[in-house]
């Protein structure tokens, strides 16, 4: 599973353009931020590497690879200079 949180997008297609297997595409809903953030072609395409989440310079990208760990991955860390 990968979560995006849309409004801390910023639109670099970083995350599109690097994943290994194509699997993400632009959303056609814009964020508050104007751009249109990522999302998953299929879920099924994904392999869960994590690089969409490592390479993402604004944090907006998290990806679980068990459901039961979402939890304990929550982060206090916010992109300088984005918004709530
Ligand atoms: S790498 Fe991050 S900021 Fe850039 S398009 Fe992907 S989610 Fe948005
Ligand atoms: S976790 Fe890997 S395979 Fe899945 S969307 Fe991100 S970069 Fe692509």
């Amino acid at each position: 599973m990968i979560e995006v949180n849309e409004d801390w997008c910023k639109g670099c297609r970083i995350c599109i353009e690097r994943c290994p297997v194509n699997a993400l595409e632009e959303s056609d809903k814009m964020n508050k931020r104007g751009v249109r953030p990522p999302r998953l072609k299929k879920v099924n395409e994904c392999n869960y590497c994590r690089l969409c989440e490592l390479l993402c310079p604004d944090l907006a990208i998290t990806v679980f690879t068990d459901d039961k760990k979402k939890e304990s991955r929550k982060t206090l860390l916010r992109p300088v200079g984005g918004r709530k």
